[in-house]
């Protein structure tokens, strides 16, 4: 054999540059299930079953079109359980001359094939990811000379390149290439009136194997696997995505912030995890939902459909550049110096303030929680109490169905903990309890107060928010954008904040 082409569990692409080049004769493909992926970030039980299922899934296929491949299941891999050790092992039996792959979606595993290869002096060719609008190299280009790299002017240069929501003259449809003041819309006291659930997809025999392989190997994971119905072909995540477009679409733009307690999906596309896995593929979403929005302008706003783009082509983009332009110095950052820990209930979801309890019992429970809750509930606490970002973002790559830590880390250390010092985000995502009650009806059953600082009912985030504020004043202060949060800082008289810093301490030292 003369080429091996390695495949991960985030490249099942079908379409995949790892199909192309030269006689079939030549290719062999190795894919490995390895525990240490579920282990080194101690896992939820629904990533490592997601991915799992996904791979089988996709293996079937190869198998069926008759491509010569070693797979590697878990139980292969038992005494080999991680990539270097599972692919040295097969290299001395395959004895490739050379090896390809797609880059990996993080820089460990990045690391880890470079070093292996140079290690038994093999050629590794890496091939060009299609998945996506723009590569590591062309938004290294992009950065060069730019002061700050805010994402939306990134996200106009997405919108030109591939056409999206532009009219005949190359300008934005509406007039506007953004509409963000239109998706901060709250419910009302009744909260959400007409919510028709996603499709859900019963587990087929290969995933349902995958499911009780995994309560069996990784039994103390967090998490359980009751409620898995994922997609995890890519038939599956066209339907999903037909679903969202006919029936959630239209309000998804309105809805993208609000949360409503005990309803974790809400509008949202519920996609996250196949896109990541590369099961569909970012421009095909934004085109159905182009589409969708010219058919049917009345149905679906402009809001709607600009509102979920920005998010594929714009947010998820703009990340994955900042990831690749940054490692593996970002993993390290930690501008405002937190070194908490992470209080132990982001494990069990038991605390008695009702937005933490929602958002973490449904991650717990789903492996997912949408875009506010991650960064304006569980992120914006973390945050709060100064805990370490490096276990933030841990705690973040182990529980979402979703997590690769190109997409996880920048989110979580840059966007959420403003751990990069503002590389990500123009200033910290600080808010008061009032922040939540505006946007949920969490408040309303919750023991506490949002609208208090101090006192036996005063809420945690909103006296904490207080202490950040004063923790971190000379950092801030240097902030213009900063500047209305530090003045009204400075207006609170010195007894009151002596009194809101010491129940912050008390607070903390609790946790
Ligand atoms: C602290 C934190 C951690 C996060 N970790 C992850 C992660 O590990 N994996 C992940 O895919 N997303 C992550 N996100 C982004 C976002 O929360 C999820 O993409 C979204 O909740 C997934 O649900 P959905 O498919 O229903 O998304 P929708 O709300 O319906 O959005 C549509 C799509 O837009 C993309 N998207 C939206 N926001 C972002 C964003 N900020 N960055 C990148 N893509 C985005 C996703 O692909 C998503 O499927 C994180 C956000 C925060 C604040
Ligand atoms: S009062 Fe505070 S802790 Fe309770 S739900 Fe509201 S924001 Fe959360």
């Amino acid at each position: 054999m003369k080429i091996l082409n390695l495949i991960l569990g985030d490249q099942l692409d079908r379409t995949s540059s790892i199909f192309e080049g030269g006689p079939d004769a030549e290719h062999h493909f190795w894919m490995a299930e390895v525990a240490e992926e579920s282990t080194r970030i101690w896992s939820h039980k629904i990533r490592t079953a997601y991915f799992i299922a996904a791979m089988r899934h996709f293996k079937a296929e190869l198998v069926e079109r008759g491509l010569p491949l070693t797979y590697r299941t878990f139980e292969d891999t038992k005494d080999t359980p991680n990539f270097a050790s599972a692919l040295e092992k097969d290299l001395k039996t395959l004895r490739p001359d050379k090896l390809r792959m797609v880059p990996p979606g993080e820089y460990h595993l990045y690391k880890t094939f470079t070093d292996l290869a140079k290690k038994h002096g093999i050629e590794l060719e890496w091939l060009p990811d299609r998945h996506f609008l723009t590569s590591p190299k062309a938004f290294r280009e992009y950065a060069k000379g730019r002061k700050q790299l805010r994402m939306e002017y990134f996200y106009r240069e997405m919108r030109k390149q591939s056409g999206l929501l532009l009219d005949a003259d190359g300008n934005p449809e509406g007039g506007k290439w953004n509409y963000d003041a239109a998706n901060r819309g709250a419910f009302s006291k009744s909260g959400p009136e007409y919510l028709p659930q996603g499709k859900r997809f019963a587990p087929a025999p290969i995933t349902q194997m995958v499911l009780d392989e995994i309560n069996t190997r990784f039994p103390d994971h967090p998490g359980d696997l009751d409620t898995f119905d994922w997609p995890v072909t890519p038939g599956q995540a066209l339907e999903a995505l037909d679903d969202f477009i006919a029936h959630r679409l239209p309000l998804f733009g309105k809805y993208q912030d609000a949360i409503w307690t005990g309803e974790p999906f809400l509008y949202h596309a519920r996609l996250s995890c196949a896109l990541n896995v590369k099961l569909i593929d970012p421009l095909t979403v934004c085109r159905a939902v182009e589409k969708a929005w010219r058919e049917d302008p009345e149905r679906i706003p402009l809001e709607a459909a600009e509102g979920f783009i920005r998010q594929i082509i714009g947010w998820r983009e703009y990340v994955r550049g900042i990831y690749w332009l940054e490692m593996p110095g970002y993993l390290q950052k930690n501008a405002l110096n937190a070194t908490r820990d992470l209080p132990g209930f982001y494990w069990t979801g038991e605390t008695d303030m009702a937005c933490m309890k929602d958002a973490l019992t449904q991650t717990l429970t789903y492996g997912y929680a949408h875009h506010i809750q991650r960064l304006m509930v569980t992120g914006l606490f973390s945050l709060l109490l100064g805990v370490d970002p490096r276990q933030t973002h841990e705690w973040y790559l182990a529980v979402y169905l979703d997590a690769v830590e190109w997409v996880e880390l920048p989110n979580t250390l840059g966007m959420s903990q403003y751990a990069d010092g503002g590389i990500m985000a123009s200033k910290p995502y600080a808010a008061t309890g009032k922040y939540i009650q505006r946007m949920s009806n969490a408040c309303a059953s919750c023991r506490y107060n949002p609208a208090k600082r101090t006192g036996e009912d005063a809420c945690p985030f909103t006296t904490l928010y207080w202490d950040f504020l004063a923790r971190h004043r000379d950092t801030l202060s240097a902030n213009p954008r900063m500047s209305l949060q530090v003045r009204n800082l400075d207006r609170i008289a010195d007894t009151e904040l002596a009194a809101i810093r010491k129940q912050a301490n008390t607070l903390i030292e609790s946790r």
